[in-house]
């Protein structure tokens, strides 16, 4: 790629001249002021730390999403809070949000899951009325819509992942942070760089997270091809969808919103042996996520018992997702229908 030869050229690799086109661009984008920095789960700490909210505070989430998302909440000291999910969107139900509110919750962090954009209008609204901060992991909806407007720019702050198997990956680890407000942009800037603005007199503690140069001079090539390569996905989950109605639980697309299909998810109380069936098939299907996180070790000390969230475990015994990427031929999505099909024959 001659733009990546041309940071070994120019000899910047953290931060610099490719890094803030690439900002400028997405952030056109998005529609939001945006920063790069190290990784999705890095934007989710920087986030948190720009909110001010630490040891002592509560932060609602999901309890079906990958990892990251609650980890950062440990990560900066705070408890984090988990509230049900829909089964039919994935995404936590708003309203789950207000019984779960207490004098020590600080902020709501929602996730786009699968790409699914997150009922914002509701979200947005009890977070207006208990003064809270409103976080988007947004990082497997990259270029998703709730009503006209990009997922991930919509609360006060949004983060995106460009982990190599996201929908807009780079070729290694790196991330992606907006902000709402210039005053929590101008946080995060001297965050990502140790809490300073000038160089070595530091006014806040931060940590290292940047984007590097190349990877930002490669995101900037991507981009411009995001909205083609959703539309792709797009057009494969509906193939699936008109094939697949009738024998399994498929994905929904929210009205007002369009869902980019990071996954494209079904439901069935058979879903260890078609998985097997499918692989025996040589279809690479997928569980995420297996096992929800209230019920996860490391999280033990929060005190959730089985049961405590009932869509979210029964959704993990039921999920699978079928392979998707836009690069995907006629033939191939017709291999993989053929193959769930046959399972049900
Ligand atoms: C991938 C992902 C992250 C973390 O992103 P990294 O860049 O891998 O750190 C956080 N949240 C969700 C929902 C993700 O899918």
């Amino acid at each position: 790629m001659p733009q990546v030869q041309k940071v070994m050229e120019d000899g910047s690799f953290i931060l610099g001249e490719h890094v803030q086109n690439f900002e400028k661009n997405v952030s056109r984008y998005l529609g939001q002021e945006s920063l790069g920095c190290a990784s999705g789960s890095d934007a989710l700490l920087l986030s948190l730390m720009a909110a001010g909210i630490g040891a002592g505070d509560e932060v609602i989430t999901t309890p079906f999403t990958f990892f990251a998302t609650a980890g950062a909440v440990s990560r900066v000291g705070a408890k984090p809070v988990f509230a049900d999910i829909e089964r039919k969107t994935f995404n936590m139900g708003c309203d789950k949000l207000e019984p779960a509110i207490n004098k020590n919750t600080k902020a709501i962090l929602v996730v786009h899951l699968f790409g699914q954009p997150v009922e914002m209008e509701c979200i947005l609204s009890v977070a207006k009325k208990y003064n809270l901060t409103v976080i988007e992991d947004a990082c497997q909806a990259f270029g998703s819509e709730y009503r006209g407007r990009k997922v991930g720019a919509i609360g006060d702050f949004g983060c995106f992942s460009f982990f190599p198997t996201k929908n807009l990956g780079c070729y290694g680890d790196g991330g992606l942070i907006t902000c709402k407000s210039p005053e929590n942009l101008e946080l995060v800037k001297k965050l990502r760089v140790h809490g300073s603005k000038n160089k070595y007199f530091h006014e806040l503690v931060g940590i290292n997270s940047r984007l590097d140069s190349i990877q930002a001079a490669i995101l900037d090539v991507k981009l411009a091809y995001i909205d083609e390569w959703n539309i792709k996905r797009k057009e494969i989950a509906k193939k699936y969808s008109e094939a697949l109605s009738a024998i399994v639980e498929i994905p929904t697309e929210t009205a007002g919103t369009s869902h980019i299909f990071h996954q494209y998810a079904i439901l069935t109380n058979k879903r260890d042996a078609l998985l097997s069936h499918l692989q025996k098939k040589g279809v690479a299907a997928g569980i995420y996520y297996p096992l929800p996180l209230h019920l996860q070790d490391c999280f033990k000390y929060l005190g959730y018992q089985k049961g405590a969230f009932s869509v979210a475990e029964q959704v993990s015994n039921e999920i699978l997702s079928l392979p998707i990427y836009p690069e995907m031929t006629d033939e191939q999505v017709m291999l993989v229908i053929d193959a769930v099909k046959s399972f049900y024959e």
